[in-house]
């Protein structure tokens, strides 16, 4: 493993099925393709081109076949791999696959028709956005138009983190761009772990479950595709209760465990009565990073930042003025509850956690993230997607005005916006 190296391009010969693993230092960075073919987790890489890759990225370059790589600019580390699970990892795709072309052959058909639900769980950094990613990119490549639903809310690869969403994926996933922003379906739970509100969490997967249901049932092509869902590291406790949630909420077909043994049998054997459910196990990559808290927060931030700068700095977001009057904010569940001494004796403190909280505008809201929900009335606040969001930069008491920063000009696409603990501080 070699480390650091001097500024000056260098050339990697990959022999078949290696990998070049790579973490980008703070300077620039690039590569490219001299000969044979790679790709990026799942997305083919054109040859000869220059590919400029951001800082502190971590990723891998692997060949099926053999190629040589070129390499300009320092990095943190880059050595290469000839062990990788990547043929357990395309062998789950072949069977998917065949199952998108069962599903693609029996149009009519409520259940057949129904392509592959696949559900990845695993610790943190065990590479479930990873395996994700090139499960989606290689079925994208095929011409299938898979569904990605993000519920990792602590981090967020569709969108700002403190969600859960789903988008179509329609070409392989860029590896320096990622998702296309185009139109995904947002829920905002507005905290970066569900353990804030964790009844919250669940009523907004079972929304995008039930939305996606009826996308699909009106779509027989991403009906046949199916989707590839991520999900938390959180697997212990309530966060495997969860767990079981969303493969209940979404009918997950398979559940693709990587990295852990105990959760794998504990799946295995809950999900031992529903024939209908294969839970496979695979290795983790022996590439994937482990990220501290601190670089998890980092990234967090990274998201929110890229939502309304661009990754490239090529956004540029509005700074725009409304008064308190033009916007309800509405926080769900939490807020002032009966101390139980004030409760009749023996009577538990009941705190509805899906209840709408008005919030009175001050300066507590300053440097928080919104939501900007597509709810026409309050009611709908709580099982409505969202259209986007804004960032707090002032707050005028005496004007009674609030100043924040949003991705265009203009009126807000509704007045309802909804508040939770996303924080972020411009940098
Ligand atoms: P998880 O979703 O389980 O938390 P990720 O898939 O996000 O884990 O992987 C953690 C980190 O490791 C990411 O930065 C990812 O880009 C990196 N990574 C994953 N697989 C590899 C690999 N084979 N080589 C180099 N880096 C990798």
């Amino acid at each position: 493993a070699a480390s650091g190296g001097p500024t000056s391009i260098r050339q990697v010969k990959l022999d078949k099925e290696c990998e070049l693993r790579i973490e980008v230092a703070e300077t620039p960075f690039r590569l490219r393709l001299l000969t044979g073919t790679a790709e990026i987790f799942g997305t083919e890489i054109p040859p000869e081109i220059w590919l400029s890759l951001p800082p502190r990225l971590k990723f891998a370059v692997f060949t099926w076949y053999g190629a040589t790589i070129e390499m300009d600019g320092t990095t943190e580390t880059d050595y290469t791999a000839d062990e990788t699970p990547m043929v357990s990892y395309v062998n789950v795709h072949a069977v998917l696959e065949g199952r998108r072309n069962r599903a693609k052959a029996s149009p009519g058909d409520s259940d057949a028709s129904q392509g592959p639900r696949v559900i990845v769980v695993g610790p943190t950094d065990s590479g479930k956005s990873t395996l994700s990613r090139m499960l989606l990119s290689w079925a994208a490549k095929q011409g299938w138009k898979p569904t990605f639903v993000d519920l990792d809310i602590g981090q967020g690869s569709i969108t700002i983190p403190g969600c859960v969403a789903a988008t179509p994926i329609e070409m392989p996933i860029d590896p320096v761009e990622g998702i296309p922003l185009e139109m995904p379906l947002v829920y905002f739970h507005g905290h970066p772990t569900p353990s804030a509100n964790v009844d919250f969490y669940k009523v907004l997967v079972k929304e995008l479950a039930q939305t996606l249901e009826k996308q699909f049932s009106g779509n027989a092509e991403s009906r046949a595709a199916g989707m590839v869902i991520n999900t938390m590291g959180w697997i212990d406790g309530v966060g495997y209760d969860l767990l079981l949630h969303a493969i209940d909420a979404f009918s997950a077909s398979v559940v693709l465990v990587l990295g852990q043994e105990k959760l794998c049998s504990m799946l295995k054997d809950v999900l031992k009565n529903k024939p209908n459910v294969d839970v496979v196990k695979l290795q983790k990559s022996g590439g994937v990073v482990s990220r501290n808290p601190k670089v998890r927060q980092r990234a967090r931030g990274g998201r929110i930042r890229e939502y309304f700068y661009g990754l490239a700095n090529d956004l540029s977001p509005h700074s725009n003025i409304a008064n308190f009057s033009d916007l309800s904010i509405y926080r769900i569940g939490g807020g002032p509850q009966a101390p139980r001494s004030a409760l009749p004796i023996g009577a538990e403190p009941t705190a509805d956690p899906t209840r709408l909280v008005p919030v009175n505008i001050n300066r507590d809201l300053l440097h928080l993230v919104l939501a900007v929900s597509y709810a026409k009335e309050p009611e709908q606040i709580i099982s409505s997607n969202v259209a986007g969001f804004i960032y707090i930069t002032d707050i005028d008491i005496q004007r009674r005005k609030i100043t924040y920063l949003a991705p265009c000009h203009g009126e807000l696409p509704g007045k309802y916006l909804i508040v939770g603990s996303l924080t972020w501080v411009e940098t």
